[in-house]
């Protein structure tokens, strides 16, 4: 835990973590830990009031990772206010959209994104896929959703028992092109040991990593404090989002 800008620490679901293996360059380091975004915060969220719950429309991505958890927080204790879900919602973005957050997630049909962050139209730009992969064409799709559309968050969200992290830790045969999937989970896998949650943990920092590093257009972003590549682990069994250090 650091609030020195000079440590390798990155924000992760409102906390400061130590970045454990130091992937992240020193310049976007500086950009995501600066001492005027997550001390703030973190003061702001230590006092606990009322008002200090992200406004409506985030306009920093201190802000916009602060809506992402009060949604996540509602919606595991089972007080989700579901707006921007009315057709008047609808008709309201039909013309534009300004996601406040974009989203790597797996394509379990037990994490929708929006329902999980209680979020609704227009509020969210969400790729999936199974295991949660940053494959070319999704760090395309989330270089529109940051760069282009104005997402201030991009969060990659992996699950508990996600099947694509286990099959990758079986190694056995599978039909098709699901096969596809194993060589992006597989460094996770080998890290993790034989442990399953440990193994989706480090395919989310992997991911969340290689985003932050392959993309340079998010990496621009990030160093110009722009964007927050941040990560957690949704628990099928209870609603809540864990947060990952990346
Ligand atoms: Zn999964």
């Amino acid at each position: 835990m650091s609030k020195n800008v000079s440590h390798n620490c990155v924000m992760i679901n409102g906390e400061h973590v130590a970045s454990r293996r130091g992937l992240l360059g020193q310049t976007m380091l500086a950009a995501v830990c600066g001492a005027t975004g997550w001390a703030g915060y973190s003061t702001t969220k230590a006092a606990g009031s009322p008002q200090a719950e992200a406004p409506e429309v985030p306009t920093t991505p201190e802000e916009a990772l602060q809506k992402l958890l009060e949604g996540n927080r509602r919606f595991a204790e089972g007080k989700s206010i579901a707006s921007n879900r009315d057709i008047d919602r609808v008709r309201e973005v039909a013309k534009e959209q300004k996601p406040f957050a974009a989203f790597l997630g797996c394509a379990d049909s037990r994490v929708p994104i929006e329902i999980v962050f209680d979020q609704g139209f227009g509020d969210i730009f969400v790729t999936r896929i199974a295991g949660n992969v940053a494959s070319s064409e999704n760090i395309g799709s989330l270089e529109f959703g940051t760069q282009i559309l104005g997402a201030k968050v991009l969060y990659v969200l992996g699950h508990t028992e996600c099947a694509a992290v286990s099959a990758t830790m079986k190694g056995t045969d599978v039909p098709g092109q699901i096969s596809g999937l194993f060589q992006h989970i597989r460094p996770a896998v080998k890290a993790a040991k034989g442990d399953l949650n440990k193994a989706i943990l480090e395919n989310v920092r992997n991911q969340a990593i290689l985003l932050a590093e392959a993309s340079p257009v998010i990496s621009k972003m990030v160093q110009r404090k722009e964007l927050i590549v941040a990560g957690g682990i949704y628990d099928l069994a209870t609603g809540t989002v864990t947060p990952v250090s990346v």
